[in-house]
């Protein structure tokens, strides 16, 4: 063995972040372009492509209408604190 060898990106690459039976994460390396390892969901042809809206129902689960309901709480927050402040 003479040369050294580079294991840095693979040491830096993203990790699956998938709870395992013993509820630790996976660790495994993340597939390319995706959050989990091929045996948790990252594997080609696996999942709803991008921006796909086959299970819409009611949006009340879209990123904005959290998004909308989480700026609601915090208003709500602000005003019952300000409120608290007044009495
Ligand atoms: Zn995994």
């Amino acid at each position: 063995m003479t040369h050294k060898r580079n294991t840095i990106p693979m040491v830096n690459s993203t990790r699956c972040g998938a709870k395992t039976r013993k509820g630790l994460p996976c660790k495994s390396p993340a597939v390319h372009g995706k959050k989990r390892c091929r045996m948790h969901g990252g594997a080609e042809g696996s999942g709803a492509p991008v921006g796909n809206k086959n299970a819409l129902k009611s949006g009340f689960h879209t990123k904005e209408a959290i998004e909308k309901r989480k700026q609601l709480n915090k208003m709500i927050k602000s005003f019952r604190k300000s409120l608290e402040e007044l009495t």
